[in-house]
């Protein structure tokens, strides 16, 4: 059976009213849409262990630094549909940019020191924009449990400061990246590869893997790196915006006997590829 799609705030709220009158727990994904295996992982997540499910589809226009980076996202609502009617979803909220930013919204929830490096350096605002939408989809759905990918490694741990911080009820459960056969891990951005572009793309996360191999098996950090750099130029790669070791939690230096994340950002094809992965320093 189809989920009901909701476009309304006060009819997301009537249904949310009776779910929490009746007890139930409440988990939400939320979403930009452009669904693929990677955000029906986290829908299925939520399906086994909360009575209702929310998935939130919203292309948050406050996230994106460029307006073309913002037109061009894919918009795939049929598909999304479709996708989503086999896994007993409650509830799809897609609300218009009106109904959560009207005219007179004026207040961004803005998370410092964590937000700032890596992504936060070379997307400003970006950070801003995600909590910001965060904390308005945790109001508007009230839910107990809210699904997010380890994909976006920073946005996890920006969340989970922003929920602890402002103590908002509501859990936040970090889910597994998802990964095409060779490697890369599903996007919606990677519909926006060329043929060859998509063959090529499969370095990225081989380069990752293999620096963290390395460097849990003693290479030099700065060595493992360089090498890892040089593989994803000769796939084909352009700039590499980052790719660094660091605190898992922090995403600050990294230290002894903490969990580390090697973190990267590289151009190919002039789509944005992001990917991470733990390391266990030696
Ligand atoms: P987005 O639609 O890109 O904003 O992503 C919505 C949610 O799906 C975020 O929590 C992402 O981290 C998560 N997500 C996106 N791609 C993947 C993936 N390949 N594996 C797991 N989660 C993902």
């Amino acid at each position: 059976m189809s989920a009901p799609i909701l476009p309304d705030l006060a009819d997301l709220r009537a249904a949310v009213r009776q779910w929490k009158a009746d007890g139930q727990v409440i988990g939400v994904v939320p979403t930009m849409g452009a669904l693929h295996d990677g955000h029906l992982s986290l829908v299925r997540r939520a399906r086994e262990s909360c009575d209702r499910v929310i998935v939130t589809i919203f292309v948050n226009p406050r996230q994106f630094n460029s307006a073309e980076d913002f037109a061009r996202y894919p918009r795939t609502e049929d598909s999304d549909a479709a996708l989503l009617a086999p896994l007993g979803v409650d509830a799809v909220f897609v609300p218009d940019a009106a109904q959560v930013y009207p005219p007179s919204h004026a207040t961004v929830v803005s998370v410092s020191g964590i937000s700032e490096p890596l992504e936060g350096a070379h997307r400003p605002g970006h950070f801003d924009g995600v909590a910001t939408v965060v904390t308005l989809l945790f109001n508007m759905t009230q839910a107990d449990r809210a699904y997010f990918g380890e994909k976006d490694w920073q946005q996890l741990q920006v969340v989970t400061r922003l929920v602890q911080d402002l103590k908002l009820p509501v859990e936040i459960i970090p889910c597994p990246s998802i990964r095409a056969d060779d490697g890369l891990a599903l996007s919606s951005r990677n519909q926006r590869l060329t043929p060859q572009g998509r063959a090529q793309a499969a370095a990225l996360p081989a380069a990752l893997f293999e620096a963290a191999r390395q460097i849990e098996s003693g290479t030099p950090e700065q060595q493992a790196l360089a090498s890892a750099l040089a593989t994803i130029a000769d796939a084909g790669f352009g700039e590499v915006e980052y790719l660094e070791l660091r605190d898992a939690a922090t995403l600050g230096p990294v230290l002894p006997d903490r969990p580390a994340r090697l973190l990267v950002a590289a151009w190919l094809d002039g789509v944005r590829l992001i990917d991470n992965v733990g390391v266990t320093l030696p």
